[in-house]
């Protein structure tokens, strides 16, 4: 194992690479925005708000998903396309969706306190003006009919699919070939993204969508956490195994039996982390619906308990954080860096889980106790 393996190509930012930069953020979010303008999509009635009214939502992701795969597949294909450019291009991207995500906020500020939304002094720790910058005022921003917290996701998560591509394209470009460990790779963050978009409904089930306001906290992290800091392991993967010598690159293989380990702890990871979520989602619609063929086991009507909420209390989090395990272990173990991915997250989602449990606990009482006697564990069995 070498920790000098190759790396792709980074250029310095400069006037040209922003102005680049520029062009490309702005037109694809434009594009991913008039393609929920005019892309069909099915129609859904969100969930009681706290003010208990219900938003009806379209849901564009998976055309938008689909129809983005058809417009760079062809751009590359036949229009000579090189998405390898967005990674060369990294730093000037980074400051882009930095400065779009100060614009939007900027402007979710603007309109909502314009419509009079507001944070009061007692709805946050943080002064009013300070809390409509970070949070937002407003909880339901729509534009031209377009839930936009639900819209931000498309930049967010397809912008993480086209950076994921990037990476096949650059080591296609560099070695010729792609590795076993990019194939990996590849499988395994498409997956994740498709089976978010497969069942974009369940979005509409979370505490995100239902209660948190819109502002620099959520827009920040659609536009620049999740497609800068999740895409971190492919710089890794891109270069894993490779060495330069007199005859030409050289890949030491990735071992065989440690791929067939990573996709089974990839699929186990990621049926835990999305089944457990959509049963979670499903008992919210229909608290009869059966949960693995039987009729749900509940604590008054109100807490689901069997399936996988019977094992343990966040183990939806267990599954996500799995997942990000596998992305990380595509690139093996010359560097660090591509754990950073796993450990930020579970750093994040253990900090979530407690601030949760004390929430369920204020909201259910007696009845959160009972469960917690039932589901032992939040996210690691026996220890968490
Ligand atoms: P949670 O899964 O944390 O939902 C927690 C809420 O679900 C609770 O407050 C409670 O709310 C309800 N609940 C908890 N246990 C039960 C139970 N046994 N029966 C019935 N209801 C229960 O978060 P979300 O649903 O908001 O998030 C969904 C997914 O999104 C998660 O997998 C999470 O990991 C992921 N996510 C990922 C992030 C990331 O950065 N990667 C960031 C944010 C979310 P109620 O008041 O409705 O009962």
């Amino acid at each position: 194992m070498s920790s000098d393996q190759p790396f792709p190509e980074l250029l310095p930012v400069t006037a040209e690479t922003l102005t680049d930069a520029t062009l490309w953020v702005s037109a694809f979010v434009v594009a991913l925005f008039v393609g929920s303008l005019v892309l069909p999509a099915p129609r859904w009635t969100g969930f009681p708000q706290p003010n208990g009214d219900r938003k009806e939502y379209a849901l564009h992701g998976l055309p938008l998903f689909l129809v983005t795969h058809v417009v760079l597949g062809l751009g590359v294909a036949v229009g000579g396309w090189r998405l390898d450019a967005l990674l060369s291009h990294f730093w000037s991207l980074f400051v882009v969706a930095n400065g779009w995500a100060l614009l939007f906020t900027a402007y979710l500020f603007v309109v909502g306190r314009a419509k009079g939304a507001a944070h009061t002094k007692e709805d946050s720790p943080l002064p009013p003006l300070l809390a409509d910058l970070w949070f937002g005022p407003e909880l339901n921003p729509t534009l031209l009919g377009v839930d936009l917290k639900m819209f931000m996701y498309h930049p967010s998560l397809i912008g993480l699919g086209v950076m994921n591509a990037a990476f096949a394209q650059a080591q296609w470009e560099t070695f010729g070939t792609l590795t076993l460990e990019m194939w990996l790779y590849q499988g395994f963050t498409w997956a994740y993204l498709f089976s978010h978009y497969a069942r974009e409904d369940f979005m509409l089930s979370t505490w995100d969508i239902i209660a948190e306001r819109f502002g620099f906290m959520l827009v920040w992290g659609d536009l620049v956490y999740v497609p800068f800091l999740y895409s971190l392991v492919g710089w890794w993967v891109f270069g894993r195994g490779w060495s330069e010598t007199d005859t030409g690159w050289v890949h030491e293989p990735y071992p065989l039996w440690g791929a067939a380990l990573l996709v089974a702890f990839h699929l186990c990871s990621h049926t835990v982390f999305r089944s457990a979520n959509w049963q979670k989602d499903r008992f919210k619609r229909d608290p009869q619906a059966p949960i693995w063929g039987k009729p749900p086991e509940t604590l008054n009507g109100r807490l689901l308990i069997s399936g996988w909420w019977g094992v343990g209390r966040k183990i939806n989090y267990t599954g996500e954080i799995g997942v990000y395990i596998s992305f990380a272990l595509c690139a093996g173990f010359a560097a660090p860096w591509p754990y950073v991915l796993p450990l930020t997250l579970i750093v994040l989602l253990t900090q979530r889980a407690g601030r949760d449990d004390k929430r369920c606990r204020a909201k259910y009482g007696e009845l959160w106790e009972r469960y917690c006697e039932r589901a032992r564990f939040r996210i690691i069995p026996f220890l968490y």
